[in-house]
């Protein structure tokens, strides 16, 4: 018999239903041992594993074409009966199997040129041929059709799972990469063998045992399918329309169970213990904006606003403030400290970077010039008498504000009353490291700062439990930055632009990769592995130092008269700080460096930016880099070289040419490196999706969050009956327990 009747799990079930989705693959009718240890490496093992193992595609053999009505050039499924079958050979020695085929409306030629098949081909048998139709000469004939035989019976009727309806496709590529980091080679099991197995598991109870923990509420105001009735349909659906309604209901449930766990975290932290109220009155509001150089942009006072709102609320602050580089993030940081100030209270800002901090130090010390608020900068390498100053002025109150890197989470470093956080770029930081500057007061309010906008379904998912301020405008008068790649042939002319640039007292980057390679000093190797990298000896180093001395030494030949300076991350702070301030002063036309001014350095007379070998930084970076020019209304430039050598590069490189605006840089970049490696999934702590795609379903999302926070808000703990698997469930999720969102079985 081919087709597969339904529910036919050869032997009897170990411990009865509720152990049908552990069972073993073994159990199904067609796996033995071996076919087992190739489901494995597809990571399938289970009845679940395989419910779950949705197909990538779907093939459409649900409607049958009669033999004569096929025309050439179509994909045709037709079910026949085998006339004849005989093989021919052609030049070269290759043969090729032709077979006639007859139903009722007349005759169809097939041939296959792999000669293994002829044993399989029956005359006087039925069956089913997928496959596209060519011209031979000028006969019609399906070419190397996917086929299968069945009963004349069965070719009436419709239980087989490969034909005569929408079939499915699986990946046959194992999900894990080899150790190496190479893709594995695809496992050898055939599409139908596997629909087969498919076909079984779902004609028994398994599917029914799968936890539907959607509120019926929900599912019923949403119209969503049965989680059953889903799977089902995933898998073989009666229609296409079906196919959507399946994907859309699972990928609803698991936003909706991620969105859950979100709203469970957010409840949780509201019932804390009250934040210090820090209304911002109208007397500190104009005090505030008083002390900027500009007025707001609206974009700004509307964040504003939405921070002031929460400070004066019961509840502590936890916002995250996004908007494009250069759109003036820092503003709103500054006016959100002030109020605390402004009520006595001291606020912490931290900075991922020594250069950042000590910028964000200088722009603070300038705008609070003769005021009464003192700052404080601690740095990475303040030792002795200046470190012990810092903590004691910090702890006494006598500083108002506290201005630096990850130095500022180290234990010793307390405050009187710490009630304001402004983390920038965030990004650059773990979840972790925000929570234990928030231990270091009572409740503080939290505004967390990012330049690498994301869209904002994936702020939904990755910060969801933080309320979020968007600046969606530029300051004024803020110029497109032009943005060009250039051949190595126009190299001359990019220079002549720097040359002109120079001479109206503007200033140009040109920022390198860092060189990896052999020989390298080990000096050199990141700090971080330096010790491990004694002991391993590895092969490759990498050197920051060597790439921006020898475009020093190149560029001091070719543009002899303009004024260099270098930055790279093994200059001490004193350095860095020595040469960024040569180049705020103007006495530096050109600044070699490295990715270390990728954030948040801020030079409003910098025009140009070159980036060198731009294949080899991520999207984001790029983007980031290009920030540093274009601060003011000056007519800037963004010149990259370099070519791709993989098509993810080529893309990445032409995206970063056409695309200006933050949001769709970080939605392409998602879109190219995955939500994995876009968010470091170290940081993100993010469980996989197996249906749900953030950028295809942002509206679903936005519905499941919805719904999840009103059931948080109708019951907090989720304490009702109804409620508790479903809280189980989300737990389990969030404790890490089930990599996958929706694959959990319990
Ligand atoms: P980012 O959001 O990238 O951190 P910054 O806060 O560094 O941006 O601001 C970029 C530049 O824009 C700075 O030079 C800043 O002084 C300037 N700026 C910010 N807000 C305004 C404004 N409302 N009007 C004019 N210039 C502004
Ligand atoms: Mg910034």
């Amino acid at each position: 018999m081919n087709a597969p009747s339904l529910g036919s799990a050869r032997a009897p079930r170990p411990g009865g239903r509720e152990n049908l989705l552990a069972q073993s693959l073994q159990f199904l009718k067609g796996v033995g041992p071996q076919r087992a240890e190739l489901l494995k490496r597809l990571l399938l093992e289970n009845t679940a594993d395989l419910l779950h193992f949705f197909p990538v595609s779907h093939k459409d053999r649900a409607s049958i074409t009669p033999c004569r009505n096929v025309r050439a050039g179509d994909e045709v499924n037709v079910r026949a009966k085998i006339v004849e079958v005989r093989g021919e050979r052609y030049r070269g020695g290759k043969e090729k199997i032709l077979a006639i085929l007859e139903d009722e409306s007349g005759e169809l030629r097939a041939g296959w040129w792999s000669v293994w098949v002829a044993d399989r081909l029956t005359p006087g048998k039925w069956g089913f041929f997928s496959g596209k139709v060519g011209s031979w000469n000028d006969r019609l004939e399906l070419g190397n059709a996917e086929f299968e035989l069945c009963s004349a019976e069965d070719a009436k009727g419709s239980t087989n799972p490969n034909f005569g309806r929408i079939v499915p496709t699986y990946s046959l590529r194992p999900r894990q990469r080899r150790p190496d980091g190479t893709e594995a080679p695809e496992v050898k099991l055939s599409q139908p063998v596997l629909r087969k197995m498919v076909w079984q598991v779902l004609g028994t109870e398994a599917p029914e045992l799968l936890a539907d923990d959607l509120p019926a509420p929900v599912r019923e105001q949403r119209g969503l399918m049965r989680r059953a009735q889903a799977v089902r349909q995933m898998h073989f659906p009666d229609t296409l329309g079906d196919l959507e309604q399946a994907r859309r209901r699972l990928a609803y449930e698991e936003l909706f169970l991620l969105s859950t766990g979100i709203a469970l975290r957010r409840s949780h932290v509201e019932r804390l213990e009250p934040a210090r109220k820090l209304p911002v009155t109208t007397t500190i509001q104009s005090r505030i904006q008083a002390r900027l150089p500009f007025q707001l942009t609206d974009a700004q006072k509307r964040a504003f606003r939405e921070v002031a709102a929460d400070l004066a609320g019961e509840h502590p602050m936890n916002r995250l403030l996004q908007g494009d580089v250069g759109c003036g993030k820092t503003a709103v940081a500054v006016a959100t400290m002030l109020a605390a100030v402004a009520h006595g209270a001291q606020a912490a800002l931290l900075a991922p970077t020594e250069v950042l901090a000590e910028q964000h130090h200088r722009t603070l010390e300038k705008l609070l010039e003769g005021s009464r608020v003192k700052i404080g900068l601690l740095r990475g390498g303040s030792t002795g008498a200046e470190r012990t100053a810092f903590l004691k002025d910090l702890a006494s109150g006598e500083t108002h504000i506290a201005i630096g890197t990850h130095a500022l989470l180290e234990k010793d470093v307390r405050f009187k009353a710490l009630s304001v956080i402004v983390v920038d770029e965030q990004h650059k930081f773990g979840v972790e490291q925000r929570s234990t500057l928030r231990s270091k007061g009572r409740a503080p309010h939290v505004l967390v700062m990012t330049a690498t906008p994301i869209p904002r379904s994936m702020s939904l998912t990755l910060y969801g439990d933080l309320d979020i301020s968007i600046i969606d405008a530029l300051p004024p008068g803020r110029g497109e930055v032009r943005t060009k790649h250039v051949e190595e042939a126009e190299r001359a002319k990019v220079y002549d632009l720097i040359r002109k640039e120079a001479k109206a007292g503007h200033a140009a980057y040109i920022v390198l990769p860092r060189i990896v390679g052999e020989g390298l000093d080990e000096i050199e190797a990141h700090p971080k592995t330096k010790s491990k990298a004694k002991k391993r000896a590895p092969k490759k180093l990498w050197s920051e130092v060597k790439g921006v001395e020898a475009e020093v030494k190149r560029l001091k030949e070719m543009l002899p008269l303009l004024r260099l300076g270098s930055l790279h991350g093994r200059m001490s702070g004193d350095e860095k700080d020595r040469v960024l301030t040569q180049l705020r002063e103007g006495q530096i036309d050109i600044l070699v460096s490295t990715q270390v001014i990728e954030v948040g350095i801020d030079l409003p007379n910098a025009t140009v930016m070159v980036i060198e070998n731009a294949e080899r930084f991520g999207l984001s970076s790029l983007h980031q880099l290009r920030g540093r020019v274009g601060r003011s209304g000056l007519r800037s430039y963004c010149l990259f070289f370099g070519e791709a050598t993989t098509d993810d590069g080529k893309e990445r490189l032409k995206a970063f040419e056409r695309l200006k605006d933050g949001f769709a840089i970080a939605e392409a970049d998602f879109k190219l490196r995955g939500p994995g490696q876009f968010f470091g999934t170290a940081q993100s702590g993010l469980p996989e999706f197996l249906v749900a795609d953030l950028i295809r379903d942002q509206r679903l999302l936005m519905d499941a969050r919805d719904d999840a926070f009103a059931l948080v808000r109708s019951d907090p703990d989720l304490k009702a009956p109804e409620h508790a698997s479903l809280k189980r469930r989300v737990e389990r999720v969030f404790a890490g327990k089930s990599r996958l969102v929706l694959v959990d079985v319990g």
